[in-house]
C-alpha cells in the first residue's frame, strides 16, 4: 500500500530529455577509471588496509557502552531446539516464523545488552534508516504497526525490535553481553554444541548464523592512531557521555570525523550544527540525493488493512509488463547497446547529483572536491537534506584528501599534506567488516571440518544459507545470496526457508537435515556464473561493496542473478526438499 505521497511521487515530472553525444559520457567513464586507478595505486593492499581484531589498545572502539556494567551469571548448561548466535533483525524475523510454526525452545546469544542487531549498537546523532520504513522495519503486518516517518530514527527501530522479542517471548530465553566463541557438531547427538566467553556450554539442535552483514566496527590501519591525545571513538560506539545527548558537550570542542559514507552522512549536520568546529576527513564523497522524509500521514494509517507490509513488498518485485513498443525496441538492441543505455543513464544521474551540489554548496572548491566520481551504486547511495548545506557553515572545513585518505595521526590529531589539524575529539567513521557472518566463531562440522578450512579455496554454500557437512546450520545474511538494498527483503525471504526447513525436519521427525554436496555444487556454479556476467565490480571504486576493488574472488561474493530470480530458487529447492538435502531420522 503506497503513500498517498509515494503514489504522486511515483510519477516523475516530465524531464526534457537532452541528447548528448557518446563522447560526453565515454569522457565521463575515462574520469571514473582514473579516479578508481588512483585510489587503487594508494591501497593496493584492499581489505588488509583495515583493522577489523581491536585487541589491546584498539579493545575500547568494540566495548559496548549501552548495556551498562556486565550482569554476573553462572555459565548455562542446556539444551535448546534453536539457537541463534545474534539478535538483530534476522534473529527476530525468524524466531517469529518459527513460533508460528509451534518452536517453543529458541534461545538468542548476543553480545550486546539487548535485542536489535545494527540498531542497539548503533546510536550516533542523526541515526535513522535510509530504506523506506514501512518497508524496511520487519513484521510489521504481524506487530499491527505503522512506523512514524517514512524514514523511521534508530531509537524507533530499536523499540520495534524490543516489542518483537517481547511480542514472540524471546527475552525468556535470550543471553545477552555473551559472545559465541565455538560452535562444534556432535555428530553421536546430532547436536551442536556452543561455547561462550562466559563459559557457557549450550547445546542447540539448529544453528542459525544471524550475527549481520556489518557487524563488526572496522578501523583504517593510520600510523600513529595509538599516539592521539584526544578522546576518539568508532561511530557505532557512540560516548554521549563526552559528547552530551543533544551534543551539547561539542559546543567548544574541535572534533574531526574520518569517512564520509552512510553514517557520515548522517552524523556530519548533528556534528557541524553543535561542534565549535567541524573538520570532515573525506576519501571518496558519497552521493547524496534528496531526502524524502514525513511523518506518518495518521488517516493512511488508519486506513491500512491487515497484511498491508506484505502486499506492498510484493507489488516491489512484480515487475509491470512491457509494452509492445518496449518489447520491440530491446530486441533490436544488442547486449552491448544494452549496457551502453544503462550506463548512461546512470552518468546523467551521477551528474545531476553533482549538479545538486553545485546549487548547494556555496564554496566552488568545496562543491568540487563534494562531487563523486563513479557509477551509481559503486557505493552506497546516500540520501540526506542537511549534509551538503553542513559545508556552508563557517566551522565546518572539508579536508579532501582526494582518494589518499589519512595515513597519520600525531599526539594532537590527523595529519593531511603535511599540515597537523589538532582536535579534542576524533571520529572514526571508517565502517564495518563486511558480511563474514558465519565465520567468526569457530564452526566446526562433521568429521572436525573447520568452516574456515572448508571455504579456504572459495565459499560454498547452497543459496548462501547452507553448507554441506555442517547439518542443521543456517547462515543469514552471507555471501552466495542475493543482495537487496532493503536487507530486510532479503533476511525475510531467508528466515521464511529456515523457518520451513526447520518445520519440514520436524514433521519428517528428522533430527538432521543437510544439503547435498551436489546441490552445493549446483549453486556455487550458478553464483560463478552470474559474477561473471558484467565488469561493473571491476571498473567501480574501491570500496566494500567489490572488496576494496580486489576482483579475484569469484565466488566470494554475493549472488548476482537478481533477487527474483533468488526467490525462485528457494522455492524450487523448498519444492524438492529430498532432491537438495540429506536427512537423518
Ligand atoms: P563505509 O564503509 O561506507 O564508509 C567508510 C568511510 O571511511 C568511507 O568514506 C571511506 O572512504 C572512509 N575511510 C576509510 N579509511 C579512510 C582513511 N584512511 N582516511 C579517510 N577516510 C577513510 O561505512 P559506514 O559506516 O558509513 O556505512 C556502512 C554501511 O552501513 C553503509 O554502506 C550502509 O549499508 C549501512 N548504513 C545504513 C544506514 C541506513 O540507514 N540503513 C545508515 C548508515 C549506514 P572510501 O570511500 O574512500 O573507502
Amino acid at each position: 500500500m503506497s503513500t498517498p505521497r509515494e503514489e504522486r511521487l511515483a510519477k516523475p515530472p516530465r524531464r526534457e530529455r537532452v541528447e548528448r553525444p557518446q563522447e560526453y559520457y565515454d569522457q565521463i567513464k575515462e574520469r571514473f577509471a582514473a579516479e578508481r586507478d588512483l585510489r587503487l595505486a594508494y591501497r593496493p593492499e584492499g581489505t588488509a588496509q583495515f583493522i577489523t581484531d581491536l585487541g589491546g589498545l584498539l579493545a575500547q572502539y568494540e566495548t559496548d557502552l549501552y548495556g551498562g556494567p556486565i550482569i554476573e551469571r553462572d555459565p548455562i548448561d542446556d539444551t535448546v531446539e534453536v539457537l541463534f548466535i545474534g539478535g538483530g533483525f534476522s534473529a527476530l524475523l525468524t524466531s517469529a516464523r518459527l513460533r508460528e510454526k509451534g518452536v517453543e525452545s529458541i534461545r538468542i546469544v548476543e553480545k550486546g545488552g539487548d535485542v536489535g542487531g545494527t540498531w542497539y549498537w548503533n546510536r550516533y546523532p542523526g541515526v535513522a534508516c535510509d530504506v523506506v520504513s514501512y518497508d524496511y522495519l520487519p513484521l510489521l503486518d504481524e506487530m499491527g504497526y505503522v512506523p512514524s516517518r517514512h524514514y523511521a530514527p534508530g531509537s524507533e527501530i530499536l523499540a520495534h525490535c524490543q516489542a518483537i522479542a517481547q511480542r514472540y517471548d524471546l527475552y525468556e530465553l535470550a543471553v545477552f553481553q555473551t559472545t559465541v566463541t565455538s560452535t562444534i557438531w556432535h555428530e553421536d547427538e546430532k547436536m551442536w554444541h556452543v561455547g561462550t566467553d562466559r563459559g557457557d556450554h549450550m547445546r542447540a539442535r539448529f544453528v542459525v548464523c544471524a550475527n549481520g552483514t556489518l557487524t563488526k566496527p572496522k578501523l583504517a590501519r593510520i600510523a600513529g592512531m595509538d599516539r592521539f591525545q584526544g578522546h576518539s571513538f568508532h561511530t557505532s560506539r557512540w560516548d554521549y557521555d563526552y559528547t552530551g545527548q543533544d551534543l551539547e558537550k561539542l559546543h567548544d570542542k574541535v572534533v574531526g570525523i574520518i569517512g564520509t559514507g552512510a553514517t557520515a552522512v548522517q552524523a556530519v549536520p548533528g556534528l557541524g550544527a553543535n561542534a565549535k568546529e567541524l573538520f570532515v576527513f573525506q576519501r571518496t564523497p558519497s552521493s547524496i540525493d534528496v531526502r524524502d522524509d514525513w511523518e506518518t500521514d495518521p488517516e493512511w494509517a488508519a486506513g491500512l488493512e491487515p497484511g498491508w507490509q506484505a502486499e506492498r513488498r510484493a507489488k516491489m518485485f512484480t515487475e509491470p509488463p512491457l509494452t509492445a513498443i518496449q518489447i520491440e525496441k530491446r530486441a533490436s538492441m544488442t547486449r552491448e547497446d544494452k549496457i551502453r543505455a544503462q550506463e548512461n543513464a546512470n552518468i546523467d544521474y551521477m551528474m545531476r547529483i553533482h549538479r545538486r551540489i553545485e546549487s548547494i554548496v556555496e564554496d566552488p572548491a568545496t562543491a568540487d572536491a563534494l562531487k563523486p566520481w563513479y557509477m551509481f551504486m559503486c557505493k552506497r547511495p546516500c540520501f540526506h537534506n542537511d549534509y551538503l548545506p553542513t559545508f556552508n557553515r563557517p566551522n565546518v572545513h572539508l579536508v579532501d584528501t582526494h582518494g589518499k585518505g589519512i595515513t597519520q595521526i600525531t599526539e594532537d590529531g590527523p595529519v593531511f599534506d603535511g599540515k597537523v589539524y589538532p582536535l579534542d575529539l576524533l571520529i572514526y567513521a571508517t565502517g564495518f567488516e563486511v558480511q563474514k557472518t558465519g565465520t567468526w566463531n569457530q564452526i566446526v562440522g562433521q568429521d572436525g571440518v573447520d568452516l574456515q578450512d572448508k571455504y579456504a579455496e572459495g565459499i560454498r554454500t547452497l543459496l548462501g544459507i547452507h553448507t554441506a557437512g555442517f547439518p542443521n546450520l543456517f547462515v543469514m545474511g552471507g555471501y552466495q545470496a542475493s543482495f537487496q538494498f532493503n536487507l530486510t527483503d532479503l533476511l525475510q525471504v531467508q528466515g521464511d526457508h529456515i523457518a520451513n526447513c526447520i518445520a519440514y525436519a520436524r514433521e519428517h521427525g528428522y533430527t538432521t537435515v543437510d544439503c547435498s554436496p551436489e546441490s552445493e555444487d549446483w549453486w556455487v556454479q550458478e553464483v560463478i556464473e552470474h559474477r561473471g556476467k558484467t565488469n561493473r565490480n571491476a571498473e567501480c571504486t574501491p570500496g566494500y561493496y567489490n572488496f576494496e576493488g580486489n576482483e579475484n574472488r569469484r565466488q566470494d561474493g554475493n549472488y548476482n542473478g537478481g533477487f527474483p530470480a533468488y526467490i525462485d530458487h528457494i522455492g524450487d529447492v523448498e519444492s524438492a526438499m529430498e532432491q537438495h538435502f540429506v536427512c537423518t531420522s
